[in-house]
């Protein structure tokens, strides 16, 4: 393809993106191929021959876009959203026009210094403690990850190397060390909650250390807080184990519940290796969604933010709830040495006078990977074309419109009832009847016809053996009419399930 052709078809994929996403309301929001449906469709291998543009894209809608479901579709109310938007497609577009693996600051010195500068922008407007600033009181700063999954990874190995640093004495030979990190190792224990992402459990699982999970209920509305900490403590201890680290959530995946950090932080202050001494707890806040809600100043004082400045690490993802897509998860730590130290690796090909001068970021050195891209673009092109006002408009009103819809869910009381919510976004209800039995298959028929409409996509899940539906209304498509409209469909099915049909 030469720059003439090009242009025709960037000009061309251009209108097809625009005309996909005006008329995203009439598709289905799910796919609905069978599995393996598209190997019959395409050529056995790879042309021999390159093929013209037109062709290919002409594949594109009548052979891919069938196998796709649509995030960005205002009927999307299941998980949390993927989010995309223009000033984040034009990013991506530079990005790979300026393809590189830019582990290194002499790699492109932009990608480091821009990346730099954009967290310590989110940082701010997120309201987080300047401890977190690239520039800050204790040296922390922030750098761009593939996923929550992948910034809780990376957490959990420097906390890790940490604890091992801090608590193994530093006079013993190499043989003795290497025998006394083996002994530590099988005792260390990741902490999380009941509700906390499966990511915290697959981090363990990856570094070979014990997982142990802290019951949360409806009684605290499945948040962590510090008598249930506390009592998980005092028990690991008392069977000889170490807790290293814990993941604390504001917003879990199920309910958006909010873990209680003043209670966490009251609680580690009484541990035996309180905040701030060797030994202590690395606690990590996974805000994957909902720290995108950070941006008003409200949510920023009702879930005291503030507190995490005696915390470790702080991801949240800019792909769910802040118009951004896939991927750009935005971690945060107090302390940059502590990644350094962990994941630190040199090899003579990477050397160079400037990562030697220690004066440059080389962010290699707070990352699994080696290489990395240019996602700092997109998120430099979304803040600066939304604003902070601009975005705080978007969350406060699909934040509204999840309010609105709980409520009609509220008046509903013959048909349903609110389990948790609303709560940035996200409620969770299930239907009634005259027993638990009756009240869990009511619901499980619900989320089926729901999702068979086509028209909405739900997830649904289990809290304490009740089955529940998450209705989530946080896709930047979503009006209140959309929803209005799905709240027709949920109670026309709801109410063909009480009558028996
Ligand atoms: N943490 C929370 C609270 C989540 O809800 C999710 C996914 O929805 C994750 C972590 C994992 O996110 P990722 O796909 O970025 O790894």
């Amino acid at each position: 393809m030469d720059s003439k052709q090009f242009k025709e078809a960037a000009t061309s994929t251009i209108d097809e993106i625009i005309t996909y996403f005006e008329t995203l309301p009439q598709r289905d929001v799910v796919s609905s191929v069978t599995p393996g449906y598209l190997r019959p469709l395409l050529a056995p291998s790879a042309p021999a021959e390159g093929e013209p543009w037109s062709l290919i894209q002409s594949d594109l809608e009548s052979k891919i876009l069938p196998g796709i479901t649509h995030w960005s579709h205002p009927g999307f109310h299941a998980f949390f959203p993927c989010a995309t938007s223009y000033p984040s497609i034009l990013g991506e577009l530079y990005s790979s026009a300026l393809s590189g693996a830019c582990f290194n600051w002499i790699c492109s010195p932009a990608v480091t210094e821009l990346e730099t500068i954009v967290l310590d922008w989110l940082s701010q407007l997120l309201g987080l403690p300047s401890c977190y600033l690239s520039t800050g009181p204790t040296n922390g700063g922030g750098v761009i990850q593939g996923s929550a999954s992948e910034a809780v990874l990376t957490a959990m190995v420097a906390a890790r190397e940490k604890y091992l640093l801090e608590t193994i004495p530093s006079d013993l030979s190499e043989e003795e060390r290497e025998d006394a990190i083996a002994l530590k190792r099988a005792k260390m224990v990741a902490l999380a909650t009941t509700a906390t992402h499966s990511s915290t459990k697959k981090a363990a699982l990856i570094l070979g250390v014990r997982f142990v999970t802290i019951p949360v209920t409806a009684a605290t509305n499945y948040s962590l807080t510090a008598p249930a900490l506390s009592s998980t403590l005092s028990s690991l201890r008392a069977r000889g184990l170490e807790p290293f680290f814990l993941t604390a959530t504001l917003g879990t995946t199920d309910t958006c519940a909010v873990d209680d950090f003043a209670g966490i932080t009251s609680s580690l202050s009484t541990s035996p290796f309180p905040p701030g001494t060797p030994g202590e707890i690395w606690v990590h806040i996974d805000a994957a969604y909902a720290g995108a809600a950070l941006v008003l100043p409200e949510v920023q004082s009702s879930t005291k933010i503030s507190l995490i400045e005696k915390f470790h690490s702080f991801d949240m993802n800019m792909h769910k709830w802040l118009l951004t897509n896939f991927d750009a998860s935005c971690l945060f730590v107090r302390d940059r040495k502590w990644f350094v130290q962990a994941l630190s690796v040199n090899q003579a090909v990477y050397g160079n006078s400037a990562s030697a001068g220690g004066l440059v970021t080389d962010y290699r050195e707070w990352q699994i990977p080696l290489g990395r891209r240019f996602r700092s673009l997109k998120i430099w092109f979304v803040l600066r074309s939304y604003g902070v006002k601009g975005l705080q408009e978007y969350i406060t009103r699909t934040a509204k419109i999840g309010e609105e819809f709980a409520e009609w869910v509220n008046e509903k009381k013959d048909l349903f009832e609110v389990l948790t919510g609303p709560s940035f976004a996200l409620t969770v209800f299930r239907m009634t009847g005259k027993d638990e039995e009756e009240r869990n298959e009511r619901t499980k028929k619900l989320a089926e016809k729901i999702n068979a409409s086509g028209k909405i996509w739900i997830t649904s899940t289990v809290l304490d053996g009740r089955y529940a539906i998450r209705f989530m209304t946080g896709v930047a498509r979503t009006e209140r009419e959309h929803v209005k409209a799905a709240f027709g469909v949920i109670c026309e099915a709801a109410e063909g399930i009480v009558k028996g049909e």
